[in-house]
């Protein structure tokens, strides 16, 4: 499945749980339990709500984005089966972002709604995003970040500054730190596959990319994006190859079905004086 063996062997890690801690993955479910992880989660969600963190309410809206992600989830649960997946929709159009917080709660920014071209482009974040959870990145990203005791002390709520600080950071800029090189290739992966066995092209997540590589000169709101999840060339090139490599296939686009909710999105975003980053 992955054009290197260590990578191959974290994902088997991954799928038979229990094996060895001498994996980026592996290590990451040693340091934080999947319960420390819901607590987490949870205490993250509280926290963006205190601060003010202003939510897409709309049914239409939020049915629509959480029917793409339910579709994407099927898959994911194979691979890590028991996470309570949530969505949530941040009304913030000058913020072409998405973010997954340990214990499977992911967040869109409406900007990056309005980014997308199909449906089949908000699969493939939604795969990548998911795939951060399933091969545990965004937990050890936390670590990596702030350190064990700390977020462990976060999950049971005992450390509130630190909590602050940590919304904070995903309700501004989606992500507290950089995830790797390798961890984004694969969730690339993850997201070109669950995107494919949901019946999408899984191209979306290229297309997708490329829109961002040329926007990201003149609008800062696509770079942010990037510097969360960089992006280069060779991503690009490496995500082809393993679409090809693994005979991805699947058609769907579904352009139609994303518009509407764009374009309602773009209105309200008008509405309320906001220019949103794609409209620039
Ligand atoms: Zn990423």
């Amino acid at each position: 499945m992955f054009t290197n063996s260590s990578r191959a062997l974290a994902v088997v890690c991954t799928l038979s749980l229990g094996c060895g801690i001498h994996t980026t993955e592996g290590m990451a479910k040693t340091l934080i339990s999947d319960d420390q992880e819901v607590q987490l989660g949870q205490q993250v969600k509280q926290e963006l709500d205190k601060q003010g963190t202003k939510y897409v309410t709309d049914p239409e809206v939020v049915n629509y984005v959480r029917g793409v992600a339910q579709k994407i989830f099927v898959s994911a649960s194979k691979d890590r089966p028991g996470v309570n997946w949530q969505v949530h929709v941040i009304d913030d159009p000058k913020q072409v972002n998405a973010f997954a917080v340990p214990g499977g709660s992911l967040y869109v920014f409406t900007g990056l709604l309005m980014a997308a071209d199909n449906e089949a482009e908000l699969a493939g974040v939604w795969g990548h995003e998911s795939g951060h959870v399933v091969a545990r990145h965004s937990a050890r990203q936390m670590v990596d970040a702030m350190g064990l005791e700390t977020v462990l002390g976060i999950a049971l709520g005992q450390n509130p500054n630190q909590l602050a600080q940590l919304a904070g950071a995903l309700a501004a800029k989606g992500a507290l730190l950089s995830y790797s090189r390798q961890d984004e290739d694969e969730a690339d992966e993850y997201g070109a596959r669950y995107a494919s066995a949901a019946g999408y092209d899984p191209h979306g997540l290229i297309t997708f990319f490329e829109k961002l590589k040329k926007m990201e000169g003149n609008q800062p709101a696509f770079a942010k994006y990037l510097s969360d999840h960089p992006l280069t060339e060779d991503r690009i090139t490496h995500l082809q190859r393993f679409i090809q490599e693994k005979h991805l296939t699947g058609s769907a686009l579904n352009p139609e079905r994303l518009q509407p909710v764009k374009q309602k999105l773009i209105a309200q975003a008008r509405a309320a004086g906001v220019q949103p980053a794609t409209l620039r």
